[in-house]
């Protein structure tokens, strides 16, 4: 069976949560097989076998952690050409990733596809599908040269665990060539560390637009309470009541939650852009013509600083 290499995305072996769902997509095209390029390997080893890994490669370059993304592409390429038959590799949505993919896929002259929300197999290789256009469209889509370079959006699949399984572990050493190492990081600082996941990678988000009235306290109950992330839309980031890190949309993160709310947020076509592709959407807005109610699951006509402390009540009283 040809193998699927998937990108492992870490901190220091501390393994993210789209590799997990990265693996278990792999499953379904061939042999998961993950990539490991860093420091931290040991505390990584577990999490890889539970998600069914079945090979890891580790790479080992001098220094390769102290450049950035070029010589992340180099180690791909070198581990897709000892690996063998590989059907495809597979990254995780992110601006970094996606440089990397796409460095990677003119080494290995391939196709590449970026923000997938669904990889499938099919005959001729993994099948995608990208969302476009507000929602609007979906793209079936296949590379049809080389081998596939992949970037999947967070939270296209639901993480699997694999029992028994003892991934073989593959040392693939690697020169990183001078023209990688043009760009080297200087420092790295931890960010601070709020209760709340992520937002790219959380599985819930809740958002506040203008409506909240620089008042983000029902919003944060809210996501707190469902264990979600909180997002921003711009008008609430241009006034300066949530940092630029939070704005959901076309010039801040591309999320794609299982479940996305929007309280005060219009549903601007560049707020849209950026979380167009959540699994379900619902929103909460004064005025019933707001065209976010256009895109939503569930729509709530209501103010939001009567309809988020009523909503967290709920689900507090549940737990
Ligand atoms: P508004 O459009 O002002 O909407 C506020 C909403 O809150 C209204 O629908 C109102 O009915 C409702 N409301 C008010 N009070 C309450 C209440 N008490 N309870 C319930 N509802 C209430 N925007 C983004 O979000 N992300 C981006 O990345 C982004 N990038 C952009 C890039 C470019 C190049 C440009 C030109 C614009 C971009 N924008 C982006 C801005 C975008 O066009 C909108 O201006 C912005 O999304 C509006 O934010 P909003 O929905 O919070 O505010």
């Amino acid at each position: 069976m040809s193998q699927v290499l998937v990108l492992v995305d870490h901190v220091d072996g501390a393994v993210r949560k789209p590799t997990t769902e990265l693996l278990t997509i792999a499953a379904r095209l061939g042999e998961p097989a993950a990539v490991f390029i860093g420091q931290g390997y040991d505390n990584a080893a577990a999490t890889l076998a539970e998600y069914g890994a079945q090979k890891v490669y580790q790479v080992e370059g001098e220094g390769i952690e102290d450049y950035l993304v070029a010589p992340k592409a180099e180690a791909l390429a070198a581990v897709v050409s000892q690996a063998g038959e590989v059907a495809a590799v597979l990254l995780a949505s992110s601006g970094e990733n996606k440089e990397i993919a796409g460095r990677l896929a003119v080494k290995l002259d391939s196709g590449l596809i970026t923000d997938a929300v669904d990889v499938q197999a099919g005959e001729n290789g993994p099948v995608t599908v990208q969302s476009v256009f507000a929602a609007a469209f979906s793209v079936t889509a296949s590379v049809t040269k080389g081998v596939p370079v992949i970037t999947v959006k967070p939270n296209s699949a639901e993480p699997q665990t694999v029992a028994g399984v003892t991934p073989e572990l593959v040392s693939v050493p690697v020169t990183i060539s001078d023209l990688a190492r043009t760009a080297k990081v200087v420092e790295r600082r931890a960010k601070e560390k709020g209760g709340r996941p992520e937002l790219t990678e959380a599985a819930i988000v809740v958002s506040g637009g203008r409506g909240t009235d620089g008042n983000f306290g029902p919003v944060e109950s809210f996501a707190d309470a469902l264990g979600g992330a909180v997002g921003a839309s711009r008008a609430a980031v241009d006034a300066g009541w949530y940092p630029h890190s939070s704005q959901v949309g076309q010039t801040g993160k591309q999320v794609s939650p299982t479940l996305y709310v929007a309280s005060g947020i219009s549903g601007a076509i560049q707020h849209r852009a950026g979380m167009q592709t959540s699994k379900t959407i619902v929103a909460i807005n004064k005025d019933p013509e707001a065209p976010i109610f256009e895109l939503v699951d569930f729509g709530v006509v209501g103010d939001l600083f009567k309809v988020l402390p009523q909503a967290t009540d709920e689900v507090l009283k549940r737990k």
